[in-house]
């Protein structure tokens, strides 16, 4: 057995994969498109050729880890290594033990945590979060996921805790994915303003955004979509970008007159493709609402990007 833990980050379109050492160093990464049909069982198979490939870039074998912690997406129970519903990965909406078939498949301990909440973790101890006792992550992307740390120590309720994507912006306002009205995520989740976005177009409002997803090979509205709209001053795209700025202000905002944290740590695909250029804009909207206005907390964007998942989830194992 050798000081190397694994890392996975399993997302909706991606699995990324790192070895670290006990400095947290990264020595070896892969990463592989998530499948798109089959079940969990073709997932856990992807996420294990992923590992191994990872492994194999830092001259180790997968089976030498001290162990390897994955941030999953769906209701991750850290204690069984069950995840449920994770809706976004194929035929995964009941329940699926992942732990147990990823320990099988790679012969060493296997830890299952939430994505969000393991990358804002590696945020905390690895990236912009250091120098504070105290955060808020919020993670801008599909969703709208969050992840809290008081006092040193992951928040995470009941299981459920910084669901802040889900917080109430407006009553009775718009339909959020998650079925209810008027969430931050219903406003600022890339699905929600991509659903706007067409029905917005359906009902006779130009906007290049769609053909800008064509032009690009992509099926949805990535971040990079949305990005190259903002270039060619769409104004639709331009308007529900801050349309969800504002939402994120008020959210965030709310949040810390509850909580009281020292830092904000913007991430997720939209947060790192437009947290530098809106975080200002965000922090304004914030700023209207801040109770403690003269002692706001810092406003940060993620530092460790597109590994800080992955890595954040390498933490489980005890370095
Ligand atoms: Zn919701």
């Amino acid at each position: 057995m050798t000081d190397l833990r694994g890392g996975i980050d399993l997302g909706g379109t991606k699995i990324q994969t790192v070895v670290v050492d006990e400095t947290n160093a990264v020595l070896g990464e892969a990463r592989h498109p998530t499948p798109t049909s089959g079940g969990p069982e073709n997932v856990a198979r992807a996420m294990e050729d992923a590992m191994r490939e990872a492994a194999a870039a830092a001259s180790v074998k997968a089976e030498t880890l001290r162990g390897v912690g994955v941030g999953s997406p769906g209701d991750a129970d850290g204690a069984t290594g069950v995840v449920s519903g994770a809706r976004n990965l194929p035929g995964w909406e009941g329940s699926f033990p992942l732990g147990e078939a990823l320990t099988k498949a790679l012969d060493t301990e296997v830890r299952i945590g939430n994505d969000v909440q393991v990358a804002v973790e590696g945020e905390y101890h690895l990236g912009a979060g250091r120098p504070f006792g105290s955060l808020l992550g919020v993670w801008w992307g599909t969703g709208v996921g969050g992840g809290i740390i008081l006092d040193g120590k992951p928040w995470l309720g009941r299981g459920a805790a910084a669901e802040i994507g889900h917080m109430v912006v407006k009553r009775n306002g718009a339909r959020c994915p998650c079925g209810r009205r008027g969430c931050m995520e219903a406003y600022a989740g890339r699905a929600a303003m991509e659903a706007k976005a067409r029905r917005e177009q359906a009902a006779g409002v130009e906007t290049d955004l769609f053909k800008i997803m064509e032009r690009r090979g992509r099926d949805r509205l990535t971040s990079s979509v949305w990005e190259h709209a903002l270039r060619e001053k769409d104004p639709l795209a331009e308007s529900l970008i801050r349309r969800a700025v504002r939402y994120l202000g008020t959210g965030i905002a709310s949040a810390c007159n509850l909580l009281d944290v020292e830092a904000v740590v913007i991430g997720g695909g939209l947060g790192e493709r437009f947290g530098e250029r809106y975080a200002s804009e965000i922090e304004r909207e914030m700023m209207k609402h801040i109770f403690v206005s003269d002692n706001p907390p810092k406003m940060l964007i993620a530092e460790l990007n597109d590994l800080g998942g992955a890595i954040g989830a390498s933490l489980l194992i005890t370095p």
